[in-house]
């Protein structure tokens, strides 16, 4: 270790962005010490048990083939081999038990895509065509083309590009639900092309895996204890209150219990919402940190419903356009940990959450349960819900509405000693897992390069 890597590091933040950037401190011999707001950590893909020793997790989550840091971290903690793929389908449910599908070839791209577009049965030809259309400059645009379109929402550009409005409604609606909890028309267009570009362009890149077991004990504890191993600290139940910020530079970190925290560097793995309550106010005078406040956060509800019996016979992820649950798993049938001796137990994406936040637990869990019905009217005649359970996250992931891709801001910060690490920081995943793990990497690399400059 060298005199120069021998620093103290402060991680605000034990979701997968700040557990990821200790990692990579403590690999390249940093003093880190990571401190966490919560009992627990994982932030948005945290889970913890019930009384009857059943997961409870905060959200549904799914691993993409186009991820790579995320795999690449994984495979050093030994940890890659839990997540199982799943049959390279995208299958749609809608009421009265009709659904259809988009399944991929093993073809170079883009010929992979050819029967999703024109076995599907749901579609008719002008649609299909419609589609065929868009998919030309989702596949082929630039980074710039991506760029330009984010001034405009996903449903105007949908439109002025001609594709059908059942198309919005029924296969674009669920998906931008399932990206990002709300309607095409809320998030910039940007994103969806970006997103749908990446999936179309390479042939496994939409292909899905589902962890084997909990995120907590195939993920987050693990990387936890790697740290700890290696001498990092990780500190739960202990929220930051505010940054202190003196002679142009960070000078330390105010608990909400009022100990005052001192380290060389900072580093912010915080929600956006978060973020700007630690913030000094006097930091806004830079245009860098003021549009950070140019963010929110997308409110998000998760059901998980226990049943008496199988009610979908599906291991995979399904979606659908109808009723309030775009997305959605059996995880009996797809986590070998949550099987539940052939029953099922459903999580569910409840969204966009805005307007039905009022809704109390049992309607939540009743509207979901009569969904599943309408979507499975066969396979669920004679179910019951056993037991359920609703988690509410008021601001979740950052809503990437037109115009805020451009203020997403870099991991390095114009303060010398403080960086950060997030979904909502700039790298190519946006709030995701991969997003998270990314901005890691990208704000533990930046720190030790400011080191390097001393
Ligand atoms: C319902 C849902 C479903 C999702 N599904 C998927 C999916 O299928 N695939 C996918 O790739 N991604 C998915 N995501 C997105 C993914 O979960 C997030 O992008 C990722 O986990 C964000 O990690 P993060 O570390 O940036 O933030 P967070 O996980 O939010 O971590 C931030 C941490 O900071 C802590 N904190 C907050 N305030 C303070 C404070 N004052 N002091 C100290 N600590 C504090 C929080 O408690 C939290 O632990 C989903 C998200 C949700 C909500």
């Amino acid at each position: 270790m060298s005199k120069k890597t021998a620093s103290s590091v402060i991680v605000i933040g034990g979701g997968l962005a700040g557990l990821t950037a200790a990692k990579r401190l403590i690999d390249s011999g940093f003093n880190v010490s990571l401190y966490e707001g919560r009992k627990l950590l994982g932030g948005k893909i945290s889970a913890w048990q019930d009384k009857d020793n059943d997961w409870v997790e905060s959200g549904l989550h799914v691993f993409f083939g186009a991820y790579e840091e995320i795999y690449e971290l994984m495979k050093e903690l030994n940890l890659y081999q839990e997540i199982l793929w799943k049959e390279h389908v995208l299958t749609y449910t809608l009421d009265q038990g009709i659904g259809f599908e988009f399944r991929t070839i093993k073809l170079p791209s883009p010929f992979h895509l050819l029967p999703a577009v024109f076995q599907n049965q749901y579609f008719g030809w002008v649609e299909k065509f419609s589609l065929a259309r868009a998919l030309y400059p989702m596949l082929f645009g630039s980074d710039d083309y991506f760029r330009s379109q984010d001034i405009k929402s996903y449903s105007e550009w949908h439109k002025e590009f001609g594709i059908s409005q059942k198309m919005l409604k029924k296969m674009f609606l669920p998906m931008s639900l399932a990206l990002k909890f709300l309607p095409p028309e809320e998030l910039s267009a940007k994103i969806v092309l970006d997103v749908s570009g990446t999936f179309l362009r390479t042939p496994t890149a939409s292909k899905m895996g589902f962890l084997s077991g909990s995120p907590a004990e195939k993920l987050t504890n693990p990387l936890a204890k790697y740290i700890t191993d290696k001498g990092g600290k990780i500190y739960l139940n202990s929220p930051i209150e505010k940054l202190i910020f003196e002679s142009g530079e960070i000078k330390g970190a105010l608990l909400k219990n009022g100990e005052t925290l001192k380290a060389d560097y900072y580093l912010l793995a915080l929600p956006i919402h978060k973020l700007q309550e630690v913030l000094p106010e006097r930091l806004r005078e830079e245009s860098f940190f003021n549009n950070l406040y140019e963010f929110e956060g997308v409110p998000v509800i998760t059901a998980q419903l226990w049943f008496n019996q199988q009610v979908t016979g599906v291991n995979n992820i399904l979606f659908s356009p109808d009723g309030v649950i775009p997305v959605y798993a059996d995880l009996g049938n797809t986590t070998p940990d949550y099987s539940c001796q052939g029953k099922s137990r459903v999580e569910a994406v409840v969204a966009p959450a805005r307007h039905i936040w009022d809704w109390d637990d049992k309607k939540i869990v009743l509207e979901v349960f009569n969904n599943i019905q309408s979507y499975f009217p066969k396979r669920s005649t004679g179910a019951k819900v056993i037991k359920s359970t609703v988690v509410r996250i008021p601001k979740s992931v950052y809503w990437p509405k037109p115009g805020v891709d451009k203020l997403r801001p870099t991991q390095k910060t114009p303060i010398k000693n403080l960086f950060l690490a997030g979904g909502y920081t700039e790298q190519r995943f946006y709030d995701s897992m991969e997003g998270a793990v990314s901005s890691g990497n990208r704000a533990a690399k930046a720190l030790m390069e400011r080191v390097l400059e001393k």
